[in-house]
């Protein structure tokens, strides 16, 4: 790791070479200690390096998406003491940074894959796809999709114009390797593993998988950390770089925080939105406490401010396993 000057670069001295992160929330609900823990390790992993950091909202999965989310996701990071050089707040080069205001750029990405051929219409309900395989084919993410319309062409969209469909990328049979900051080298056969996927609505809408890769590439994202929730889809994302000759960024996928169950922290283990915490007066630098021991940053769960942790951040520190996350341990 790098000499780690602890000031914020100014955005308009930052070099090329320096690393680009992201955050990038989804306004589907708060957010809760094991996002907080996901986009700590991500800024210090840029912020130690002096790179730069762009917010952007996630909000394309419109039937979930909240409209109060977008502001408390900010200000939960803002309270846990993080910063973004770019963002819907301040603006910056690559304004917008809230997905559905971005639909027109997305457009000809998508007009390059139906052009190729790459993406067909798939007529498929849920159930369909359950039900197509006596034996459905289960990948790492359920079923996987058994190709049912995968013989029709993007022109045969026309056919279906009165008809709810979504598109589906075609897969290739590649294997595909990554080497992962934190997972390590990993390797995987999208096709067979995972299955042709959904790339766009019928009216071309990006599905997260297209719109994610289009805007880390616009925004010139180098280093993308998130939960190893998604690290199937990296490989799904590796398939969209090699298609439109892009340059994947470097990945790092962390390990989620758990409850004591051993399932992802979610409602069942209790309130844990950073919202609450905050109204409850529970610190920022308590938090991050916790947090920094959990990454192996501190020995000890000692209170601690975000940029504190930037002089002893590495990502090699930490540990493999998902972190079990105890409510008693802030003392709630
Ligand atoms: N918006 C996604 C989430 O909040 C993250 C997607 C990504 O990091 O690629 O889960
Ligand atoms: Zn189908």
């Amino acid at each position: 790791m790098s000499l780690s000057p602890k000031k914020t670069p100014d955005p308009l001295t930052a070099t090329p070479h320096l690393p680009v992160g992201r955050l990038a929330p989804s306004p589907t609900g708060a957010q809760h200690v094991g996002n907080a823990r996901t986009y700590l390790l991500a800024w210090l992993s840029i912020r130690s390096r002096g790179g730069r950091i762009v917010m952007r909202i996630e909000d394309l999965d419109s039937p979930r998406v909240k409209a109060w989310a977008i502001q408390q996701a900010m200000d939960d990071l803002r309270w846990l003491g993080l910063d973004w050089d770019e963002g819907p707040d301040i603006g910056g080069m690559n304004a917008p940074y809230i997905q559905t205001e971005r639909l027109e750029l997305y457009r000809d990405a998508f007009e390059l894959l139906r052009a190729a051929d790459r993406i067909y219409p798939c007529t498929c309900s849920r159930s369909d796809v359950l039900a197509a395989a006596s034996a459905p084919h289960e990948g790492l993410e359920g079923p996987i999709y058994p190709g049912t319309c995968a013989g029709r062409s993007a022109n045969d969209a026309k056919a279906f114009a009165d008809q709810a469909f979504s598109w589906r990328f075609r897969t290739s049979n590649a294997n595909r390797h990554l080497n992962d900051l934190c997972a390590g080298n990993r390797q995987m056969n999208v096709a067979n593993e995972l299955g042709d996927f959904v790339i766009a609505k019928a009216d071309g809408t990006p599905a997260y998988q297209l719109a994610v890769v289009f805007d880390d590439h616009a925004m010139r994202v180098t280093e993308v950390l998130r939960g190893d929730d998604l690290l199937p889809s990296a490989f799904r994302q590796l398939e969209l770089y090699e298609f439109f000759g892009w340059q994947p960024p470097q990945f790092a996928h962390v390990p989620l925080v758990v409850g004591l169950d051993g399932r992802r922290l979610a409602k069942r283990h209790g309130d844990t939105r950073l919202s609450t915490l905050r109204a409850q007066g529970v610190s920022a630098e308590r938090l991050l406490g916790l947090l920094a021991q959990s990454c192996g940053l501190r020995e000890t769960a000692e209170p601690i401010t975000a940029r504190e942790l930037l002089d002893e951040f590495d990502l090699a520190k930490l540990r493999p396993e998902p972190y079990v996350y105890r409510d008693d341990l802030l003392g709630m």
